[in-house]
């Protein structure tokens, strides 16, 4: 692997020179009035992303997995019932860990390549008259299988049914690269960790929470100890952290929520849609498909391409990183071998994602795929020199 190429990996994202900068920083006293001026503007920022007036937010030194685990363990009690949909392996581990936690799962099973289906949602609540069902959960973008699904149609299910049920949602690779609005949507807890549309190396979980997810974390009963809210809550209104914070992550953060609002988030959403618009280009060209079933589900953020049945998609992963040193990212679960994925998140450029996918293009023909070189290359620059770009400036 060459340190000088780009990832292509949906997370950990590239980190732009000067968010590197703002992360390397000589060690405070974070109990200093330093540090409030770290903290406040980044959790102010992460709100701002995150279209809320009055979120908490909160971001432990975790990734985004541990999000997961101080969402269910901040609001619920052992044995309760969450609802949830699978479609892809993110979505899955999010189940297996509230079946860790002593939780009682309703999955709404879903075809690895479709989107979420707000009417299951709203069929699953409104069979539910006795409310035991006490979390709907959502993943956003499902990054296993480029997949993005309608959170605002799920909010809109959800208070359709009357249902009381709070309302989670994995927003890790979406929030700061696709619309996402938390108040708009009726979310009760947002999560993301800080590599991948933040561009910031991995080592937060960050969390926006509603005053009803608060409230119930006085009732909820499942043991929780280092993700607890209330303590990291009451601490964060003094400007202070219950432990040592990663106070470089932290002003990293401030920096980067700043940096995503002076560009502006409509453009870094366009910017977004552009270069994955490119990628899309780059597939067709070479005679392939995404694994998304419908354009309405692309993910701007991450695609996975369906290789040739038979075809061990993990090669090209593998030999791009060995002959080219460049990383795609791999299938993971029931797409492992069949498809790849060019992670397309982040600070890159269309000239950063023409080269992933001139390399794309190299290692699969190496490996005799019937790929003609430069198809997927010329398709990528015909859609960029059709596009406008206002936004080129991003992410310097
Ligand atoms: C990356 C990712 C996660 C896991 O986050 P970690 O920071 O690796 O713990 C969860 N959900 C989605 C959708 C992701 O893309």
């Amino acid at each position: 692997m060459s340190l000088q190429n780009p990832v292509f990996i949906p997370g950990p994202t590239n980190i732009p020179e000067a968010v590197r900068r703002a992360c390397d920083m000589p060690t405070i006293d974070h109990r200093s009035s330093l540090f409030a001026d770290i903290l406040k503007p980044a959790l102010d920022g992460v709100r701002r992303v995150m279209k809320s007036a009055d979120a908490h937010v909160f971001a432990f030194p975790a990734s985004g997995t541990g999000g997961w685990e101080a969402a269910l363990s901040n609001t619920l009690s052992p044995g309760d019932t969450v609802l949830a949909a699978r479609n892809g392996m993110f979505s899955h581990r999010w189940i297996e860990m509230c079946v860790k936690l002593g939780l009682k799962v309703e999955v709404i099973e879903t075809f690895w390549g479709d989107g979420l289906s707000a009417e299951a949602y709203g069929a699953a609540l409104e069979a539910d008259t006795g409310h035991r069902i006490k979390a709907v959960l959502a993943t956003h973008n499902e990054t296993a299988t480029g997949v993005a699904s309608d959170i605002a149609a799920i909010g809109a299910a959800i208070r359709a049914a009357g249902h009381p049920a709070l309302f989670f949602v994995d927003g890790v690779s979406s929030i700061a690269s696709i619309d996402f609005r938390f108040d708009d949507w009726g979310i009760d807890i947002a999560v993301t960790g800080s590599q991948k549309g933040f561009m910031l190396p991995a080592g937060l979980a960050i969390l926006a929470v509603s005053d009803r997810a608060m409230a119930a974390a006085d009732s909820a009963r499942l043991p929780r100890g280092f993700f607890d809210l209330r303590d990291m809550g009451t601490s964060n209104v003094r400007n202070g952290y219950p432990y040592t914070p990663s106070v470089g992550l932290l002003n990293g953060l401030k920096f980067t929520t700043q940096m995503l609002l002076d560009e502006g988030l409509d453009n870094v959403f366009a910017r977004h849609a552009r270069i994955a618009g490119g990628v899309r280009a780059a597939i067709a060209g070479w005679g392939m498909t995404p694994c998304a079933n419908r354009p309405e589900w692309y993910s701007q953020t991450v695609t996975a391409i369906r290789t040739p049945t038979g075809f061990d998609a993990t090669k090209i992963v593998t030999h791009a990183a060995e002959t080219y040193g460049v990383a795609f990212g791999v299938g993971l679960g029931e797409v492992a071998g069949k498809v790849f994925r060019i992670g397309h998140l982040g600070m890159l450029t269309d000239v950063l994602a023409l080269a992933g996918i001139a390399t794309a293009e190299m290692a699969m023909a190496d490996l005799g795929l019937p790929v003609k070189l430069g198809s997927g290359v010329a398709a990528a620059q015909d859609f960029y020199r059709a596009t406008p770009a206002q936004a080129q400036k991003a992410a310097a």
